[in-house]
């Protein structure tokens, strides 16, 4: 514990804050939402598990859950090229879809994902993204947006580092010997 924790630079965004934001981020989802029936949200794994958790338990409309792995070429904290390794269970044609991400960095992943499954013809496909990279981020805009961030690697709240530190219940920023 004491050796995980000499790895953080600071804790950006602690737990009472992500849960007051989750909480108005089901809301306004809730409240958009409210006519159509049902949503079908598609977390990304690993990162969003826990985001998604929590949003999901405060929606107050109907919903179903789904999940997609994506992988990318690049190294372990650079971007590159997205690869499918899990493809949802269910068919997306007509629904009204909401992709579930835990972070947007270039912007690469979220564009590749927004295009693929446009292509499968949902009725609406919005994004709801816990974090992004301020200033960073190129192209498509995000419906639902958690924190704007600095330009560092954080872990936490799904977030990891090769695997680590995925489940603390805070976003903290690493230092930059660990990842660097
Ligand atoms: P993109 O550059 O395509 O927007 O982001 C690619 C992926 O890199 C994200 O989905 C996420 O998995 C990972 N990523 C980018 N920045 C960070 C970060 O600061 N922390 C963690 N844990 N993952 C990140
Ligand atoms: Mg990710």
């Amino acid at each position: 514990m004491v050796k995980l924790y000499n790895e953080f630079e600071r804790v950006l965004v602690d737990e009472d804050t992500i849960q007051s934001r989750v909480t108005e981020l089901a809301a306004q989802i809730s409240a958009e939402y409210k006519d159509a029936g049902s949503i079908v949200l598609v977390g990304i794994l690993k990162g969003s598990f826990m985001f998604m958790a929590d949003l999901v338990r405060q929606l107050t409309i109907p919903h179903y859950v789904d999940f997609m792995s994506l992988s990318s070429y690049g190294t372990s904290t650079e971007s590159g090229a997205v690869r499918v390794l899990l493809d949802l269970r269910a068919d997306i044609y007509g629904k009204n879809v909401i992709i579930v991400e835990d972070i947007i960095d270039t912007g690469n992943t979220i564009n590749y994902l927004h295009t693929m499954l446009n292509t499968r013809q949902p009725a609406s496909l919005k994004t709801c993204v816990l974090t992004r990279k301020e200033d960073k981020a190129k192209g498509l805009p995000v419906d639902y947006l958690g924190f704007e961030i600095p330009d560092v690697w954080v872990v936490g709240y799904g977030l990891d580092l090769a695997d680590r530190h995925r489940t603390w219940p805070f976003i903290a920023e690493l230092k930059p010997e660990v990842y660097q």
